[in-house]
């Protein structure tokens, strides 16, 4: 099973980025993803640190999917109370 993560983006465009994520309950990596290493040079000395990602996921599987702008009803509802809202009329008094 697809364990998907949704992400907002505005770069390159406003987006919406599915990306796969590390099985949470993995013998391997313990849901982190992936292992941390550090590694050296030919003499030993510290070189730096890789990250060796794990085979439960795949970091590198994503979808992108463009974000229309957003659709006229939308836009509306931003700027004008909701005409159907239950509390428009709470306010009456009850005769
Ligand atoms: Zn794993």
């Amino acid at each position: 099973m697809l364990r998907l993560r949704l992400e907002l983006t505005n770069y390159p465009r406003r987006a919406v980025v599915l990306t796969d994520t590390p099985r949470p309950d993995c013998p391997d990596c313990d849901g982190i993803g992936g292992f941390e290493y550090d590694y050296g040079d030919h003499n030993g000395e510290y070189a730096g640190t890789e990250w060796d990602p794990c085979v439960c996921w795949n970091e590198n599987r994503r979808w992108l999917l463009p974000l229309p702008r957003l659709p006229r009803w939308l836009r509306r509802r931003r700027t004008t109370p909701d005409p159907w809202a239950s509390n428009g009329y709470s306010n009456e008094p009850p005769f």
